[in-house]
């Protein structure tokens, strides 16, 4: 899933991700909150049609920006206040608060506010800090049950039903046709949104295990596993998630929140997780650097200054198709805001083949499971 912070995944245009292959892309709801606000995105329609995104969305809690961005929090059981780090301006976000925004902002996958263990953490910070986010769980699943029909394009797309109207409102998109509506346990009719729960822990595979179990006996419409990525060796992040994989219902989705390098999604995708976002390759484009069957390539040096090669001999898109790894360094040498755009459709380009190729080698085993 491409990162779509601010409502856009930085310097790509829409309808480029749709070219490209992306299925979903993320939003980041402390973000979005402090700027331009739920309130006005939920007036406008929500977020697909405010970003016109036609497909699947899915936005965090809002919690690991908190811990991460804002200044002067203060965590309690009923939930964490903090400083915007935009204007200093105080907020709070509780479990209920936090679904209440996600509902407003209308992805078509909410998250529960979960706490980010640091790394390292020793074992009583781990164990209280799971706490919270099994308590924080149960709370904005109560609250999403009984909000889940809030959404502001749920009336939208009752009606489109039964006059059995296109899918598309005035020209703008609502996501009622996205595959994620299939997540949904109820009749087609009655499609909103799905909540997933985040199974925290540190780096204790018994905790890890324990708030995967409470999680699963309360029933998400999907799982992440979270407070990976955040330091530990790779080792570690590998324990963590074979630890919880198995764990988890086959038959919903198992997201893995904030990884990786290209050889870790493929990793993870064969061990079965299905979801995986990911702020490095367009973090990484907007450094100059490029993700390519090659290896890495830092397109800024001096070497590629005459290079007249496609910046990944092996890719088809379009920045491949059409620039040269020379002209690429140019852009990024003189400072050119293409340089960001070019380098991000490569990278995401890139990472979504990866993951085209695993599902089409998974298709491939089926069928050859299947012959006698
Ligand atoms: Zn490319």
């Amino acid at each position: 899933m491409p990162v779509g912070t601010q409502g856009t995944v930085k310097a790509v245009p829409q309808d480029t991700l749709e070219s490209l292959g992306a299925e979903i892309i993320l939003g980041n709801t402390y973000h979005l909150y402090l700027r331009p606000g739920h309130e006005p995105i939920r007036r406008m329609g929500g977020l697909h049609r405010f970003i016109s995104w036609p497909r699947a969305m899915l936005t965090d809690s809002g919690g690991f920006q908190v811990f991460s961005l804002s200044q002067l929090r203060k965590v309690t059981d009923d939930g964490v206040q903090f400083r915007s780090h935009l204007d200093g301006s105080s907020h709070s976000f509780t479990p209920e608060h936090s679904i209440d925004v996600q509902i407003a902002l209308g992805a078509d996958i909410c998250m529960a506010l979960d706490e980010c263990t640091e790394y390292p953490a020793d074992r009583r910070r781990a164990e209280e800090s799971l706490r919270l986010t099994m308590a924080w769980a149960k709370r904005s699943l109560t609250h999403f049950r009984a909000h889940r029909d809030e959404v502001p394009w749920r009336d939208r797309c009752e009606s489109h039903q039964e006059q059995g109207a296109s899918q598309h409102d005035q020209g703008v998109p609502h996501p009622s046709s996205s595959w994620v509506g299939s997540l949904s346990s109820h009749a087609s009719h009655d499609r909103t949104q799905s909540l997933f729960g985040i199974v925290q822990g540190g780096m204790y595979a018994d905790l890890r295990r324990q708030c995967a179990e409470r999680l699963v006996e309360m029933d998400f419409d999907g799982y992440a596993i979270g407070g990976l990525s955040v330091g530990e060796p790779r080792e570690l992040t590998l324990e963590m998630i074979s630890e919880v994989l198995p764990l988890l219902p086959k038959d919903k989705p198992r997201y893995v929140m904030g990884v990786g390098y290209p050889d870790e999604i493929e990793q993870y995708a064969r061990m079965g997780v299905d979801m995986m976002d990911c702020v490095l390759p367009t973090r990484a484009a907007r450094h100059a650097l490029l993700f390519t069957s090659v290896g890495r390539v830092n397109i800024k040096n001096k070497q590629y200054s005459e290079d007249q090669n496609p910046p990944d001999p092996a890719c088809n898109c379009p920045v491949c198709r059409r620039y040269s790894r020379a002209y690429l360094r140019h852009l990024v040498q003189a400072g050119e805001p293409l340089a960001a755009t070019l380098n991000s459709i490569h990278n995401l380009a890139f990472y979504l083949g990866i993951m085209q190729r695993v599902r089409a080698s998974f298709e491939s085993e089926r069928w050859s499971l299947a012959e006698p």
